[in-house]
């Protein structure tokens, strides 16, 4: 099956950098088959004319955990990046919850990202079963890690660590989910015992690590208690840095040890407002890319973030980093949307198939309306600054995965989001009262 969009604007954020006005792209069975300023001569299909839109690639939240919108508004003026926070917080409310809660919180999450122009994401949590039919359905390109914290006790590594393997076997064959494992934080809630079967698993299945990494620098004074070298010495040490690992946060990583994670499948995920809003610190951003570290960016949970929308967290980390640094543009934004886009699809391996529009990628792109505001005067404002500075993911009207809509000229095409909407209230609901017993 053959669609041919026409938009005024194609921006493919590849190696060239190719910009195309107006722009033609064809899709063929699920894939990107030409990009071209005029039509193709012998074209026989669909022709879909979208109007004063721009088509870009679709984006890549890379850390954050879809379940938790259940608890946006739970965790004000605490920071979940510290024990008392999460246990107070957090822990509290997963004690209560089950796991019928969790389809509506999931279809939830996945209508946002897909509205904000999202089209792939990676997530950390448990009750798999529940999510998987929920992402399935929204059609979304998903990464999604089975959530392990086994404290060190033998019971709850063998429960866990069985719940994974059963997961990874669930997805092994899914056109569109990953499956990872996603040990919550080594060596703080995931003991050397199941790191050693995390590391077997990730073999087995062909597959890598999605964590926590460096939010307080707890791992790296335990490490260097215990072994007298830093979390990611000791994870190089043990063969881990070999497989692929989806870092969230990074915010105390030693300098010293960025070699280590330069030519290895490590990709350092930046949460900006997450981080902010925790008040935890700012990510190292431009030192590690200087030290050619893969970066890419992500939402985390929206709990206290409080927003799925990806334009505004490649606003946020620009800003922040600028004012860090006290220089403008530190970051600059075409490198901003490449941690957006291609710095996700490298972090789950998918760098050929997505992260950028190219003949032979998946069709897995966006659309953002010209006739809204924010881009004028178009010829003054780069596209580029335009889109991680001037407008924001309420632009997006059109989402395609593989070549299928998700949303088209901003209507879902495969949730029902007032159902879904209602189910989270009465979710929500359900746990207040819970909570007050
Ligand atoms: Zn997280």
């Amino acid at each position: 099956m053959k669609t041919l969009l026409k938009a005024a604007q194609v921006v493919c954020l590849d190696a060239q950098d190719m910009i195309f006005e107006p722009g033609y792209l064809l899709v063929a069975d699920g894939r990107i088959h030409s990009i071209t300023s005029s039509p193709p001569d012998d074209f026989a299909g669909t022709a879909v004319d979208l109007g004063n839109k721009l088509i870009m690639p679709g984006l890549v939240n890379a850390h954050t955990h879809s379940p938790m919108v259940l608890f946006r508004g739970l965790a004000e003026g605490h920071s979940l990046f510290n024990f008392e926070g999460w246990y107070n917080t957090i822990r509290m409310v997963e004690e209560v919850m089950t796991p019928e809660m969790i389809p509506a919180a999931v279809l939830v999450s996945c209508a946002e990202m897909i509205r904000t122009g999202t089209t792939t994401f990676a997530d950390q949590y448990f009750w798999m079963e529940q999510i998987v039919p929920a992402v399935r359905q929204s059609g979304l390109r998903a990464a999604l890690g089975y959530g392990v914290v086994e404290l060190g006790e033998a019971e709850a590594r063998q429960r866990e660590l069985a719940a994974a393997t059963q997961f990874l076997q669930s997805v092994a064959h899914d056109p569109l989910i990953q499956g990872w494992v996603g040990p919550h934080a080594f060596f703080i809630d995931n003991s050397e015992a199941a790191m050693a079967i995390e590391l077997d698993l990730a073999m087995a299945f062909n597959t890598g690590f999605h964590i926590h990494l460096s939010t307080s620098g707890e791992e790296d004074r335990y490490c260097l208690e215990k072994y007298g070298r830093t979390a990611i010495q000791q994870l190089a040490k043990m063969g881990m840095l070999e497989h692929p690992i989806l870092a969230a946060h990074c915010l105390t990583v030693p300098p010293e040890d960025y070699p280590l994670l330069a030519d290895v499948p490590f990709t350092a995920v930046i949460n900006p407002s997450s981080a902010m809003r925790n008040a935890a610190g700012v990510a190292d951003a431009c030192g590690m890319l200087d030290a050619s570290i893969n970066l890419a960016l992500g939402t985390d949970n929206v709990t206290n973030n409080n927003s799925y929308d990806m334009f505004k967290e490649m606003q946020i980390v620009g800003k922040l980093m600028a004012l860090h640094h006290r220089t403008p543009n530190a970051l600059p934004t075409r490198t901003i949307l490449h941690m957006a886009t291609l710095g996700g699809a490298q972090a789950l391996g998918l760098a050929d198939e997505i992260g950028s529009l190219e003949p032979g990628k998946q069709a897995d792109l966006i659309t953002l309306d010209l006739d809204e505001i924010g881009w004028t005067p178009r010829n003054g404002q780069d596209v580029y600054t335009a889109l991680v500075y001037g407008i924001s993911g309420m632009h997006v009207r059109d989402v395609m995965v593989a070549g299928k809509w998700l949303l088209k000229d901003g209507r879902f095409q495969t949730i029902n989001y007032p159902q879904a909407s209602q189910g989270l209230e009465r979710s929500y609901q359900q746990l207040s009262e819970k909570l007050s017993n």
